[in-house]
C-alpha cells in the first residue's frame, strides 16, 4: 500500500485530496509547512509527495530543491495555479516529476498520482524490454515496432505516445497528460497535436486501437481482435 505526503497549507484543498486518497486505498500524512514538508519527504516513510509551491517557512520550489539535493528521488507532484506557465516550468526544471494545476478534479490527480507510483516501481532494471498488448508489440530497447509480428515505421513522437498508451492500456488518459508525458512542458495547451498523433497512431495500429473518451481523453484498447 502506498504512502503518500501531502505538503499543503490550504486545509481545504489538503483534507480533500486526503480523503479521496484514503478512499483510494492509499496511507497519507498531511504537513502544513514548507520545512517539515521537507522533514517527512527526507524520511524515507513515503512513496510519493503531494507539494503545493506557496507555503509557510519555505516554498514549494525550496522543498523540491532540498530533496533533490539531499539525493532523494522521491515522486513528485506540485500543485501548481492554473494561470502559472513559471512556475510549471520551474517545478519541471526543479526536478518535479508531474504538476496539476488547480482547480483539479480529483480523479486527474489520482491518474497521475497512479501513473507516477506505477512508473517509479519500474527501475531500469527490472523493467521489461518490450510492451504488448494484443498484436502491438514495442521494443523499448531498439525503439521498433510491430503490428502482427510486422514491423511498422514510427516516429519518435509516436513511439513514445504508443508508448505511453500501452504501458496504460484500458485507462482513459487526458490530452494533458499526454501531452505532458510525450512533449513536455514545451507545448501549447490549446493545440491539436494530440488528436493529430492519434490520428496517425490510429493510421498505423488500426482506427479500434484507440477510443475517444469524450470530454475525457483517449483510452488504449487492452482487448483487440
Ligand atoms: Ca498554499
Amino acid at each position: 500500500m502506498a504512502r503518500i505526503l501531502i505538503v499543503e497549507d490550504e486545509e481545504r484543498i489538503s483534507s480533500f485530496i486526503a480523503k479521496g486518497l484514503k478512499a483510494d486505498g492509499y496511507v497519507t500524512s498531511t504537513v502544513a509547512d514548507g520545512a517539515q514538508g521537507l522533514d517527512y519527504a527526507l524520511t524515507g516513510d513515503f512513496d510519493l509527495v503531494i507539494l503545493d509551491i506557496n507555503l509557510p517557512s519555505m516554498n514549494g520550489f525550496e522543498v523540491l530543491e532540498q530533496m533533490r539535493a539531499s539525493g532523494s528521488d522521491l515522486p513528485v507532484i506540485v500543485l501548481t495555479a492554473r494561470d502559472s506557465v513559471t512556475d510549471t516550468v520551474s517545478a519541471l526544471e526543479g526536478g518535479a516529476d508531474d504538476y496539476m494545476p488547480k482547480p483539479f478534479r480529483f480523479a486527474e490527480l489520482l491518474a497521475r498520482v497512479r501513473l507516477r507510483l506505477r512508473q517509479a516501481n519500474e527501475s531500469p532494471s527490472t523493467r521489461d524490454d518490450e510492451v504488448e498488448v494484443g498484436r502491438i508489440r514495442l521494443d523499448l530497447r531498439t525503439r521498433q515496432a510491430s503490428v502482427g509480428g510486422k514491423e511498422l515505421d514510427l516516429s519518435a513522437r509516436e513511439f513514445k505516445l504508443a508508448e505511453i498508451f500501452m504501458l496504460n492500456a484500458g485507462q482513459v488518459l487526458s490530452r494533458e497528460q499526454l501531452l505532458s508525458h510525450v512533449w513536455g512542458y514545451d507545448f501549447d495547451p490549446g493545440s491539436n497535436v494530440v488528436d493529430v498523433y492519434v490520428g496517425y497512431l490510429r493510421r498505423k495500429f488500426g482506427s479500434e486501437s484507440i477510443s475517444t473518451v469524450r470530454g475525457m481523453g483517449y483510452r488504449f484498447n487492452a482487448a483487440r481482435p
